[in-house]
């Protein structure tokens, strides 16, 4: 890394450290609050396979975000598992020098013994399985598609038994829907060696109808929890850690709670997403992405051409939706949750 990247911020001083790599905007799920059937139903038009980045221009993509500072890469979808091949991607990925991190965030449904492995020898590192319920009623009446529990908790098993541990759960906590699973989810994952964490809510995309109303926030969490099994705050890992770390007072292991809504952690955010279809979001909550497709498929245009465009979009940036929501921004238009990956 040269002295240029190191001294290299956004408008508000965050450097870029991490880039989410959606793979696709399919899912087998359809998440009552991320792909509602009733906008992503039978006739919805997703992209086309000549609409998706192969993974040849993911991988250079990649290389250049990681010559302008980017240290973690994390795939997502959609369910990213859907796309065919994942590990060949994960294997061109794991080969880029100054890549540190390479994780995976997956709804778990794909997780079959085989995949694991295949994943964990292509050089993923870490995956993260979403699993917002514990009975299957819930878990059934939020996946939309009769998915069972039992087959999420395979998966996570099937990780974990592949070196891809301590496996991350993430249960993201909506009042009224799955509230009632804070706990049993807690009282389930303590002792098992997986991390589970809390997320809020959130008002993502034009999908999902929010209200802040719908949010179970992180305090609530907590308190929960901790009358029924104490914890108490641990340190961060890193600097910018986006979940805040909680321990069993037992010894049980510990939880995350990533507190998007009630406690905006946009100062030290050093994300940027890049989408099935090429385009660079430097915000979960932006209106607009830049199109990196048409850049990489344009013969003109060589690595550092697009390194610079890259630079040019980071310096300007100053995102922070989750430090200034609102009522009114509430309703402003924004990208799918599906396209971008969360
Ligand atoms: N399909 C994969 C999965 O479900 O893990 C990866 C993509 S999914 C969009 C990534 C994460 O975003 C999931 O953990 C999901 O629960 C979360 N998510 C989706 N909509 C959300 C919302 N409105 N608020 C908070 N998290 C949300
Ligand atoms: Fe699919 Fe993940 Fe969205 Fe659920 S949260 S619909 S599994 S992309
Ligand atoms: Fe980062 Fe935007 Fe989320 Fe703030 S709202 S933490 S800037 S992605």
């Amino acid at each position: 890394m040269g002295d240029s990247d190191k001294q290299f911020t956004d408008q508000l001083g965050r450097p870029i450290r991490d880039l989410r790599i959606s793979v696709t905007d399919r899912c087998n799920f359809r998440c009552v609050y991320c792909m509602p059937k009733h906008r992503f139903g039978a006739d919805y038009q997703f992209l086309r396979r000549s609409e998706l980045l192969t993974y040849e221009e993911i991988a250079r993509l990649a290389r250049i975000f990681v010559g302008v500072g980017v240290r973690k890469l994390r795939l997502t979808g959609g369910e990213p598992l859907i796309r065919r091949d994942l590990e060949r991607l994960v294997g061109m990925l794991a080969a880029i020098p100054g890549v540190e991190d390479i994780s995976l965030t997956t709804n778990g449904s794909r997780l079959t013994p085989d995949m694991a492995r295949t994943l964990a020898g292509a050089g993923l590192k870490r995956i993260t399985v979403s699993l917002d319920a514990l009975d299957d009623r819930t878990f059934m009446a939020i996946n939309d598609v009769s998915f069972p529990v039992r087959k999420v908790l395979d998966g996570i098993e099937n990780a974990a038994a592949s070196g891809l541990s301590p496996v991350k759960v993430n249960m993201v906590v909506k009042k009224g829907v799955n509230d009632t699973n804070v706990v049993p989810m807690a009282r389930f994952f303590h002792g098992s060696g997986h991390i589970l964490r809390y997320i809020e809510y959130m008002d993502v995309g034009h999908s999902n109808g929010w209200r802040m109303d719908d949010v179970m926030t992180a305090s609530e969490i907590v308190t929960a929890i901790d009358r029924e099994m104490p914890i108490v705050p641990a340190d961060p890992n890193y600097r910018g850690e986006v979940a805040q770390r909680w321990r069993y007072v037992d010894g049980g292991g510990e939880i995350g709670i990533i507190a998007s809504v009630t406690q905006a952690f946009c100062r030290d955010c050093s994300r940027a997403r890049l989408s099935a279809r090429g385009n660079l979001y430097t915000c979960l909550f932006a209106t607009r992405g830049q199109d990196l497709r048409a850049r990489v498929r344009d013969p003109e245009l060589g690595d550092e051409d697009l390194a610079e465009f890259v630079r040019g979009i980071w310096r300007t940036r100053r995102d922070r939706y989750s430090e200034i929501r609102s009522e009114a921004t509430v309703s402003l238009p924004k990208v799918e949750m599906s396209y971008i990956g969360g």
